[in-house]
């Protein structure tokens, strides 16, 4: 695992454990004891401390915090490369991150191979760097440099880190040989924690770190971090590390921490599946076909992955239009400056338009995301299953029809599966893959391939109304109207659940995505509803008054210079719902408010999960986290449901319960708990 051999005078140290040479047990021991007999060993004049494999360090091995960590920890290996009397230097190569990083500050010198990532991203698993990184760092690059770097877990690419001190130099060759020669030139130690923290402007400095912890929503590691790296200017270097690792020590093992590195482990999970093994991506062309909000949002993530990209509209307008959208989001990302217009230019030569389907006759995938309309859809595939290869894909993007029932126009059901994206589909991160009856393992294999290239966090799903997300928050958004006609109001409702961590209340989420089409679904489905259902009116009463969100000007909120504020108007809405319910309003707080609608969500999570919609609980925590903006330092709904104080699920069900009456179908949220692992 940690091997060293000696030439010229130099000892080369190699971390060699697969697969990203994580920094574990084994692997501090094994540099300990390699540090350890380099020391005893004469005639050595420099150590070289290299990763095999693709990468250093990238990490620490994060399976170890949850538990007391086992000796030699990470510092003492540190203090065991600071008390050699030779200088060493860490030669990096792909990541050098977390632990791994701290561990380069515990050498004399930092060469980077010029593609190599360094940096110090405790604070996005709810800690902070433990081993020195937070004292070490701002030697190098100054105090308000280091608190943006660590609060803002950033991963600096090896051109940036030598402008602002991370590394010393940069391999554009040899990474090694070029190592040995920047260390025989530096000749000596070179202990940072010898060196002085650069000087800097306090409110100056107080200021970054207050607009970094903002940044990283207020969370405790980022508070405690933005102080100890304040603190390496005013307390003696041994004394700050000290407190440093006992701080540390708290913080790794503090529920925040479980929770997010609950979600670690869930998220590399949910994108596989115990049956499917993992598929190399073999596609080439790809098809869109709609080039509406979701359709033209899919063919630009398909292109920004490299593919080639065919984009079918029906008629000239239409695809007229398809083509000013993607205009729009290339325009869009040129002007923030995350596009070249060298790179816009490769991603316009592989996308190409059609208003005919057989435009798609070569395509290895093809995507649709036309109108919401089960027949419009299935006239569509239709016609797709005799135009497209025999062995071709075929993927839907709807978000609530049937997909077996799409699956049955199609020659090869087993080629079709649902690729639910998100809007805007270039940029949220969830995937819900979709397995229908008939989709074969082999067609789900390339749907989660797909996401990975997307850079998107797949979660399978079973073919359900609404599948795994949208079902959950629909519960949730039912909940949140019974909670404004018995009694709440909407701003009060959003306010709690922002409160909570929620990126947007619910009813600011609807004014945003728009109160019509669900209008127009209730309308279509009113005569199969279960009469003796809770049905609140107060959505449709808005849409009949013209307020059907933001684009129309008003919503449950209005929207003045598309500025969000209250309105009168809906306060009277909601009476004249209420009154028409026979409901007397009562006040309603802010627990209230949140047991009944995170309780609606972890009672809905609990049903799918039995009906096999979703595979794993974990997968629902992945699911609300990256598509529906739960607070990620929760863990997710199920998660955070796990961890409530005695009692306090239970009431949360209880209540959830009594508001929607007697049609209420409890789940059994005590088994689907007791599969997270703890
Ligand atoms: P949209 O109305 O913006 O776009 C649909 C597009 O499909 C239109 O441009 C239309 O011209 C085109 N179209 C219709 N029939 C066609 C045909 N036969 N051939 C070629 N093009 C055709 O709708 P949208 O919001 O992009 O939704 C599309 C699909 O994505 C729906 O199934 C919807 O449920 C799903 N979806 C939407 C969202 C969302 O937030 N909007 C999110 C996830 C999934």
């Amino acid at each position: 695992m940690i091997t060293w051999v000696q030439t010229e005078g130099i000892a080369v140290v190699t971390i060699d454990s697969p697969p990203v040479n994580a920094g574990s047990h084994a692997v501090r021991q094994g540099l300990l004891q390699a540090f350890t007999e380099i020391a005893a060993t004469p005639d050595i004049e420099g150590v070289v401390l290299i990763g095999a494999g693709k990468t250093f360090i990238a990490g620490s091995d994060i399976k170890e915090f949850g538990a007391p960590l086992s000796e030699p920890q990470l510092p003492t290996v540190i203090a065991a490369i600071e008390a050699l009397p030779i200088p060493v230097a860490a030669a990096i190569h792909g990541a050098a991150l977390g632990g791994g990083y701290e561990l380069t500050l515990g050498c004399d010198l930092r060469v980077a191979d010029r593609k190599a990532v360094v940096g110090l991203p405790e604070v996005s698993l709810g800690m902070f760097p433990g081993a020195g990184g937070t004292q070490r760092l701002p030697r190098l690059t100054g105090v308000a440099k280091a608190i943006e770097v660590i609060c803002d877990a950033r991963r600096v690419p090896a051109g940036e880190a030598l402008k602002i001190g991370m590394i010393d130099a940069i391999s554009d060759g040899d990474l090694l040989q070029d190592t040995i020669v920047a260390l025989r030139k530096l000749g000596r130690k070179r202990r940072l924690g010898e060196e002085p923290v650069p000087a800097f402007d306090v409110a100056q400095v107080k200021d970054v770190a207050k607009k970094a912890v903002a940044k990283a929503k207020g969370r405790p590691a980022a508070v405690q971090a933005a102080d100890l790296v304040l603190m390496a200017s005013d307390k003696a270097f041994g004394e700050a590390l000290a407190i440093e690792r006992a701080a540390f020590q708290e913080i790794r093992v503090s529920p925040e921490a479980f929770a997010i590195r609950h979600l670690f482990f869930a998220e590399r999970k949910a994108s596989k599946i115990d049956t499917v093994a993992d598929t190399k991506l073999t596609l080439e062309r790809l098809a869109v076909i709609g080039a509406g909000t979701m359709g033209a949002g899919i063919a630009y993530a398909l292109l920004n992955a490299g593919f080639a990209v065919s984009v079918v509209e029906q008629g000239q307008d239409a695809l007229a239009a398809g083509k000013a959208r993607l205009d729009g989001l290339l325009s869009m990302d040129l002007e923030r400056k995350r596009l070249t217009p060298e790179r816009a230019d490769q991603l316009r030569g592989r996308l190409a338009f059609a208003d005919d389907l057989t435009a798609v006759a070569s395509a290895d995938l093809v995507i649709e995301a036309v109108f919401e309309d089960m027949a419009v859809k299935k006239q569509l595939l239709a016609r797709l299953g005799a135009i497209v290869k025999p062995d071709a894909i075929v993927a839907t993007n709807t978000s609530y029809l049937d997909v077996d029932e799409l699956a049955q126009v199609l020659p090869r059901a087993d080629r079709f599966l649902g690729l639910h994206f998100f809007s805007p589909a270039h940029i949220m991160k969830l995937l819900e893959v979709v397995r229908g009856k008939a989709t074969s393992p082999a067609t789900l294999a390339i749907g989660l391939a797909l996401a990975k290239r997307l850079g998107k966090q797949a979660v399978v799903a079973g073919n359900a109304h609404g599948f795994i997300g949208n079902r959950i928050y629909n519960a949730y958004r039912r909940h949140s109207e019974f909670l404004i006609q018995d009694g709440a109001t909407p701003e009060a409702v959003d306010r709690a659940l922002t409160a909570f961590g929620m990126a947007m209340g619910p009813f600011a989420v609807t004014d945003l995505s728009g109160l019509d089409i669900a209008y127009r679904m209730r309308k279509a489905t009113a005569a199969t509803r279960d009469p003796k259902a809770r049905y609140v009116d107060i959505a449709d009463r808005l849409c009949e008054a013209g307020r059907v969100g933001r684009k129309s000007g008003a919503g449950y909120y209005q929207y003045v210079d598309g500025k969000q504020a209250s309105d009168p108007v809906v306060s009277d809405i909601i009476t004249a719902s209420r009154a028409e319910a026979g409901i007397a309003p009562r006040s309603i707080d802010d627990d209230e408010i949140r047991a009944r609608c995170l309780g609606a969500i972890v009672n809905e999570a609990a049903l799918l999960l039995a009906e096999g919609v979703a595979q794993r609980a974990s997968d629902i925590d992945v699911t609300l986290v990256h598509g529906y903006g739960f607070p990620r330092w929760t863990g997710g709904p199920l998660w955070w449901a796990a961890h409530l104080p005695q009692g306090e699920l239970a009431d949360a069900l209880e209540k959830t319960a009594k508001a929607e009456g007697a049609t209420f179908r409890a789940g059994d949220v005590t088994a689907a708990l007791k599969q997270l692992e703890p």
